[in-house]
């Protein structure tokens, strides 16, 4: 079935599809190649065509009622492929403690269980192309780090995050959705049509203004990502709304200080990148359940990034360029540099690791956002190309984020200093007086929340099969229905959902 273009379309089929999937993104393209090869009919309809541009990447302006998004433009895509065009495709599950609820985090808890996810993280992995290894005991002897650092677990936890080799998802999946799913692009989703509790047709326009109405006979998802679900909700006065657009979360992140130690192999082998079958491997410091639970914090990560000025000599990259392109200048920087080569290719060949000379070492914390009602999606008073109220951002931190960064950097210096991995110094406003932490702390696009999962219709928007409470038929596959964040990366347990609402859409049949 090839790639409809809309924008050269003056009607449609009037096919009838088992699945109307909108967005064709990470989560869009797994449930529409898993849903097709079971044999069922799905039509994909995405915003965007095969490239980003001007004109569609508009469609994601936001405006923003409190502390600002730094890209909320840019740091979504719109095309075929979505964000995954975009992401690094580092992969890492959330931990048990994420979907309890925890009497210290308001609104926490998920109405399912890290055992309800675990077999499908598994398939996430596999989806994604990468080992489906645990993240910790199986993987650390393959890049050459066991035994692990005899990090206090009481404290904190010494594991890695997995990132794919093709993260996009159309070089992943390109034949699938030619051959097996009807993809519509240039088509944008203006309205739902609901009647009574049923979704029984959407229209879309194309860039031409033209609109199409498509009759919904079986069941509609959307996965067109943690900002629009809620625009679209709103729009169209879907979800329970109370809930909708509420609790929205990103992953705030801070670089909190330096490392400085006299053997940098030593500090670069145990947290620089390792490699394995080709895939990069990134060591991850996280606090351990018992210290969120003692000290009454919320999740948190470190990293060690090692990071070189533009001028200093990088090895891999002056080998690269010099096996791409052979000058004789180059090759005399190179060879003024062999112990700076012989170096970093034995701790590549030996020890799995990229080793780099003079580099300074700064640690950087990620931390699950506190889902607070405070924070929020709502419709700004501007609209776009389509003359639809753009989402507002109203995006809101609390105290309990700063209180969990702060501990966390001291944990780390106090572990890394024992373990004489290194000294750290913790910059001066890594202290809980600092009255504009909330300046410090940044977005990284990982936008989660405003479409929650609950246990039950008053607490949320979308029950644990993720189909908006009150409705048939309308299904939401997005981090939009995350309750709470964890610090981990979100596509995998986005992933991990959508393998799991395959399976729930596979064993159940339309009610409509
Ligand atoms: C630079 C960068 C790096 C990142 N790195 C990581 C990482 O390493 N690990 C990680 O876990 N996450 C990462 N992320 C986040 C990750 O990309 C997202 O979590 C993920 O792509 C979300 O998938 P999705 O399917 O929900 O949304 P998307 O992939 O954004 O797809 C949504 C799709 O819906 C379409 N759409 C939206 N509205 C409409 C409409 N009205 N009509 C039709 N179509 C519509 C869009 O055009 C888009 O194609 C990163 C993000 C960025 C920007």
């Amino acid at each position: 079935m090839p790639f409809i273009d809309l924008n050269k379309k003056e009607t449609l089929s009037a096919k009838q599809y088992d699945f109307v999937i909108i967005g064709a993104g990470a989560s869009g393209i797994m449930l529409a190649v898993k849903l097709s090869a079971s044999g069922k009919q799905v039509l994909l309809v995405e915003s965007g065509h095969f490239s980003v541009d001007e004109e569609r990447q508009q469609l994601n302006e936001v405006t923003h009622s409190s502390k600002k998004l730094e890209n909320a433009v840019w740091g979504r895509k719109r095309a075929v492929g979505g964000t995954t065009l975009a992401w690094g495709g580092q992969s890492l599950p959330f931990s048990r403690i994420d979907f309890t609820e925890r009497d210290w985090v308001n609104n926490s808890g998920w109405p399912i269980s890290f055992d309800d996810l675990e077999a499908h993280y598994k398939m996430a992995n596999e989806f994604m192309q990468i080992d489906t290894l645990d993240y910790r005991d199986d993987i650390l002897p393959n890049i050459k780090l066991s035994p692990a650092p005899d990090f206090d677990t009481s404290v904190i936890n010494y594991h890695v995050s997995k990132w794919a080799n093709e993260p996009n998802f159309v070089n992943l999946y390109r034949k699938q959705l030619e051959q097996q799913i009807d993809v519509v692009y240039n088509a944008v989703l203006i309205q739902v049509i609901k009647e009574g509790t049923a979704i029984t047709a959407i229209q879309i326009a194309n860039f031409n203004k033209q609109h199409f109405t498509i009759a919904v006979s079986g069941r509609l998802i959307l996965s067109v990502g943690g900002i629009e679900t809620s625009r679209i909700l709103l729009l169209n006065k879907l979800g329970n709304p109370e809930w909708v657009g509420k609790c929205f979360m990103d992953h705030p992140c801070i670089e909190v200080g330096l490392v400085r130690t006299s053997n940098e192999y030593a500090l670069q082998r145990q947290f620089n990148t390792h490699i394995w079958q080709g895939r990069k491997y990134s060591i991850r410091l996280s606090l351990s359940e018992q210290v969120q639970q003692e000290k009454k914090l919320l999740n948190c990560s470190g990293t060690i990034m090692f990071t070189a000025s533009a001028e200093q000599f990088d090895p891999y990259a002056e080998l690269k360029a010099f096996k791409k392109d052979f000058k004789i200048g180059r090759l005399f920087k190179v060879s003024g540099k062999s112990i700076e080569i012989l170096k970093s290719v034995i701790a590549y060949i030996r020890h799995r690791f990229y080793y780099k000379i003079n580099t300074e070492a700064k640690l950087l914390l990620m931390m699950e956002q506190e889902p607070d009602t405070g924070s929020y999606i709502s419709l700004s008073d501007q609209v776009d190309i389509f003359n639809k109220p753009k989402a507002n951002i109203n995006w809101v931190i609390t105290k309990k984020t700063w209180e969990t960064a702060v501990s966390t950097a001291k944990y780390i210096e106090r572990e890394l200093e024992r373990l004489k991995l290194g000294t750290v110094s913790l910059y001066k406003h890594i202290d809980l007086d600092t009255s504009s932490w909330s300046s410090y702390l940044t977005d990284v696009n990982h936008h989660m929340g405003g479409a929650r999962m609950s246990g039950s219709e008053k607490e949320g928007v979308v029950d644990s099969n993720l189909k908006v409470w009150g409705t048939d038929n309308l299904y939401i596959c997005s981090c939009a229905v995350f309750p709470t964040s964890s610090h981990s990366n979100p596509t995998l347990t986005m992933l991990a959902l959508a393998n799991r609402l395959h399976q729930h859409l596979l064993s159940t049949s339309s009610p409509v």
